[in-house]
């Protein structure tokens, strides 16, 4: 407690020259942001959008361009070290490029990344190159096209295939595929993804599906436990060794002498908690202290009423400092209300 408040939320001079940091009460430090900075997307995933999209806001009330920069800015200020482009589809923005650029140059900033379904990534590539970014996780749940016309409900598989061969053959650092891994869709695929790593210098990560689904297939016992997807693919190969991933991946892998690695992400069971580092912007300007949480303050109304910086960063601060220690306690403390992924940003 004492920690905290030395550097909590006293904005004055002497704090502000020293970078104060997000913190919460349970001694974590908040220092990536993942920032959606669209609604809009160009597939409608089964784990994520009805088949009808959803009822968009009006492109009025998503962020500016010049808003996505203030809030960066006072981000960095804030000691935000990482920044994750999400959304909705965020190339679908045509400032992409110039919100990763923006990103990339800003004191204090270690690593801007982005996540991306791919299909219109040829299109960038060589732009996010140039700007210098860190990294692509792009969206892949199976390698068949007919199951990816099932899943996405779109005919785009080829084009993301080609697209992901770019990016790994790009000079963007990290490359890494996502897969929300579903019983019944492709946990027979597991092999065939991580396989994958053997000749590419990627990563693959299983995701447990997660309830934001607008009422899709969350209730359908579709749900693929993290501990049954590392079974599985223990049993499916015992040449796949233990390694230390980053502090999201709990639990990496890597088969001998493979240029990639396996990762699991336990994103239902929550075991990653205890290490939680992130701060959630949705596009429409709202801070999240925590996916589960039903918790949101706008910062863009702050931005939009002209209220000043100082009064962004105490909102920041004071919406961490008060974070539940799990995603669980979160949502049984009201749960979340927000029904698709596409509106947080995974
Ligand atoms: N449209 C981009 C994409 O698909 O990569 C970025 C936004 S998408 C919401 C971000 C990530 O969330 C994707 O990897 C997607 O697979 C994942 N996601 C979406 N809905 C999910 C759900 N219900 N459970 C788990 N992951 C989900
Ligand atoms: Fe679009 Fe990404 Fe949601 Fe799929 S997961 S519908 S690509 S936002």
């Amino acid at each position: 407690m004492k920690k905290i408040n030395k550097i909590y939320p006293t904005l004055d001079n002497s704090v502000k020259t020293m970078r104060p940091k997000i913190v919460d009460k349970h001694d974590r430090i908040f220092n990536y942001l993942r920032l959606a900075v669209n609604e809009y997307c160009n597939l409608r995933c089964i784990y994520c959008m009805p088949e009808e999209g959803l009822p968009l806001r009006h492109k009025s009330d998503l962020l500016t361009t010049q808003e996505i920069k203030k809030i960066l800015t006072i981000s960095a200020e804030l000691g935000v070290s990482k920044i994750r482009f999400t959304g909705g589809e965020p190339l679908l923005r045509k400032d992409i490029s110039e919100l990763i650029e923006y990103a990339v140059n800003m004191k204090g900033i270690n690593s801007v990344h982005l996540t991306t379904n791919g299909i219109l990534l040829n299109k960038y590539l060589k732009e996010f190159e140039s700007v210098g970014l860190s990294g692509i996780n792009i969206s892949l749940d199976t390698l068949r096209n007919s199951r990816f016309k099932k899943i996405t409900r779109r005919d785009t598989f080829e084009q993301v295939i080609e697209n992901i061969y770019l990016a790994i053959k790009s000079r963007i650092p990290s490359i890494k595929i996502n897969v929300v891994a579903m019983r019944d869709f492709n946990d027979d695929e597991l092999m065939d993804f991580a396989n994958l790593t053997i000749e590419n210098n990627i990563t693959v990560r299983f995701i447990e599906l997660m309830p934001f689904d607008s009422h899709q297939i969350w209730k359908t016992g579709k749900f693929y436990h993290s501990k049954d997807i590392l079974e599985d693919l223990q049993k499916k190969s015992n040449k796949i060794n233990l390694i230390h991933g980053s502090s999201t991946e709990h639990y990496a892998f890597q088969f001998q002498g493979a240029k990639g690695k396996i990762a699991v992400i336990p994103s239902y069971t929550r075991n990653l908690c205890g290490s939680c580092n992130r701060i959630r912007i949705t596009a429409d300007g709202k801070l999240l202290n925590c996916l589960y949480s039903k918790d949101e303050s706008s910062l863009r109304d702050v931005m939009r009423n002209n209220g000043s910086d100082e009064k962004i960063k105490s909102i920041i601060l004071g919406s961490f400092i008060n974070k539940h220690k799990n995603g669980w306690l979160a949502q049984n403390n009201n749960g979340n209300p927000r029904e698709s992924m596409s509106q947080i940003g995974g």
